[in-house]
């Protein structure tokens, strides 16, 4: 709902809000040693109208979020195929929307079991399509999140077989990790789980060296300029560009 607001107000705050994002990612690399070019803004558009949406891509925005695979499907079946486009899953997926994922997003972030993963490449193959995707890891132990557990760094041992197997399938191509801290009014409490990632990703590298991990999907509005700094390669930013989301 658009209340008192003009279209042309929510324009120019979503300008205005989407150059700020990116001055304080300019900032964190800055701070970091980083590069600019290495970070992928992904604006997560769950909860926001097609409207907002395509306002988003008028300012020149390209990359988008969806978590609920069907409200993201309505949207991308709406705005239709505009060149240069890709949609992101970043939400769990449930086995029976696996399918629905395959057909219209472009890249997964939230594979989080070895089952849906075959069940996507069953999808995939039948679509004849080779789909990026990430491997969500609950590397902070909050039980509330999904993702392939990977807290206790004594047990990462116990992933490799799962990950080696979703390596094998030949529609999917791994390209990294992702995850999501808790939320913390303050996001320097982030930072360890951001590490946590990073070591992960490092393990990997050298427990199954024949996969690509260099994609670190973390950061979120209340964190991302910490996952900058921690070494994330996309970031899923919703509220700090849309605003705050309608419903969700
Ligand atoms: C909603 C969501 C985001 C974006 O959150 P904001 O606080 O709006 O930036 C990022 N990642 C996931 C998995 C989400 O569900």
């Amino acid at each position: 709902m658009i209340g008192t607001n003009s279209a042309e107000e929510i324009r120019l705050t979503i300008a205005k809000n989407h150059q700020h994002v990116q001055e304080r990612i300019a900032e964190a690399c800055k701070r970091s040693g980083r590069s600019v070019t290495d970070i992928n803004l992904i604006v997560v558009t769950k909860g926001h109208s097609v409207e907002r949406i395509r306002c988003a891509i008028e300012l020149g925005m390209r990359e988008f979020g969806e978590n609920y695979p069907e409200e993201g499907a309505e949207k991308i079946q709406i705005i239709g195929d505009l060149p240069g486009l890709t949609w992101h899953m970043i939400g769990h997926i449930q086995s029976r929307k696996a399918e629905l994922v395959v057909d219209y997003y472009d890249m997964i972030h939230s594979l989080d079991s070895l089952k849906l993963g075959r069940r996507l490449e069953r999808f995939a193959a039948k679509k004849g399509r080779k789909i990026p995707v990430l491997l969500e890891c609950n590397v902070s132990g909050e039980e509330t999140k999904f993702g392939f557990a990977a807290a206790d760094p004594s047990r990462w041992q116990d992933l490799l077989s799962d990950f080696s197997e979703i390596a094998q399938l030949p529609h999917l191509e791994i390209c990294g990790l992702m995850t999501m801290a808790p939320f913390f009014e303050n996001p320097e409490h982030a930072r360890p789980v951001f590490r946590k990632l990073v070591e992960l990703q490092n393990y990997l590298r050298e427990h199954l060296p024949h996969i690509n991990w260099d994609e670190l999907s973390m950061g979120m509005s209340s964190d991302f300029e910490v996952a900058v700094e921690e070494g994330a390669t996309m970031l899923r930013i919703g509220q700090a560009i849309l605003g705050a989301r309608p419903y969700c």
